[in-house]
């Protein structure tokens, strides 16, 4: 294999940490030209010495100085600021760009990189949703291939392999349900800060931690499915399969079904991501079936989990009703999370979002970017409310 040159955007989050996990192993294959991040400015200076980064990026502008002086006796050039990341990705010195950014803002940089014909190692899944259509669309036009990160799009991305390229009759996509999986719903209602972040089996940022626990996570990945793998959403089936070591499946036409499976470790998807279409030895948890025992599967309850509907009645609306879900969710898993609201204001905020703000049914990327802003401050309007009635 020849060695790839990696951009990881986001290397201070949980994705790009394990990234470099991944690539501690493989010194050999993998050489890391940048790393970004937003303002965690220790770990980026102790990152880009260690894996001896061609540039890095300080988004937070505020924060260049301390990094600048801190890399400047290693070689190491600092920039700061959001359109630098979106000038280094499009260098001839990147292969990969590994998008680990959080939420939308990960979207300028990931548009930047697709526009440049780069492999985009997908984890930022907010870009899909938000701005699918164009983003697939633009991969076309500049032969960048996508690959997914993400858990169940790497495993049905893998399921794909074994294929003669047959239409797939259905995603089954695999949902661990999160903490509040046996919780009543007056529970879940009143459910903390604390005991939302308290993730069963998968150790994530906080963002998608909340959203595993409304199930949004899940919403998301149905839209993110559609646009990777050209699936409608009726063809997206949900089942909740609370051990999560079958990562997703896919049915044929003649009723058989290919899953993929493994411990949940994220390090699998990002390395495949990385060294695809080759395969490279891993220190994880290897899986024993005998003493596994019994997987067990249940459809989700989209009573408790409203979240999961909000998303298809978005994939079935279309045009930019996917993005203001999007930015209302992010909103709103931000104001839980500063404990302004109570958890089911958050679906409530998204739903409210869906109904009032402006539809448009062919959204460039201007108007996306619009929408994200418009449907943000719609929905921090509406918290406001919320945060005024409600004493927590
Ligand atoms: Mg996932």
């Amino acid at each position: 294999m020849e060695k790839k040159h990696i951009a990881i955007l986001g290397s201070t989050g949980s994705i790009g940490r394990q990234a470099l996990d991944v690539i501690r192993q493989h010194r050999d294959l993998f050489e890391v030209e940048l790393l970004t991040a937003n303002n965690s400015t220790d770990l980026l200076i102790s990152q880009a010495i260690e894996f001896d980064a061609n540039a890095v990026v300080i988004c937070n502008e505020d924060k260049y100085k301390e990094v600048h002086d801190a890399l400047n006796p290693h070689d190491i050039k600092v920039f700061a600021g959001m359109g630098s990341v979106c000038d280094l990705v499009a260098g001839d010195n990147i292969d990969i760009v590994l998008t680990s950014m959080v939420g939308f803002s990960g979207l300028s940089s990931t548009v930047a990189a697709v526009k440049a014909g780069k492999t985009i190692a997908l984890a930022n899944k907010e870009t899909l949703v938000a701005a699918g259509e164009i983003v697939i669309d633009l991969a076309i036009r500049h032969g960048a291939r996508i690959l997914p990160v993400d858990s169940e799009h790497s495993a049905i991305f893998q399921c794909l392999m074994g294929s003669a390229g047959e239409d797939i009759e259905k995603i089954h996509l695999t949902a661990s349900g999160g903490p509040f999986r046996t919780w009543s719903r007056e529970d879940i209602a009143k459910a903390t800060r604390a005991q939302a972040l308290n993730h069963p089996n998968w150790s994530m940022g906080s963002k998608i931690t909340i959203d595993s626990a409304t199930m949004m996570n899940k919403g998301l990945e149905i839209i993110e499915a559609r646009w990777l793998f050209g699936t409608p959403g009726s063809k997206i089936n949900v089942v909740v399969h609370p051990e999560s070591i079958i990562h997703s499946m896919i049915e044929y036409a003649d009723g058989s079904v290919i899953a993929q499976m493994g411990h949940p470790d994220m390090r699998e998807a990002i390395q495949f991501a990385f060294s695809f279409p080759k395969r490279l030895p891993l220190d994880n948890k290897k899986l024993d079936f005998a003493a596994l025992g019994n997987l067990s599967f249940f459809a989700p309850d989209m009573d408790k989990f409203p979240a999961l509907s909000l998303a298809y009645e978005a994939l079935d609306k279309g045009g930019n009703m996917a993005c203001i879900m999007n930015a209302a969710n992010e909103a709103a898993v931000a104001a839980f999370l500063q404990e302004r609201i109570g958890f089911y204001d958050i679906t409530d905020v998204v739903a409210e979002c869906m109904a009032g703000a402006e539809f448009v049914v062919r959204p460039d990327l201007d108007m996306v970017f619009r929408t994200n802003e418009h449907a943000y401050a719609l929905a921090l309007e509406k918290i406001k409310g919320i945060a005024g009635r409600k004493s927590f």
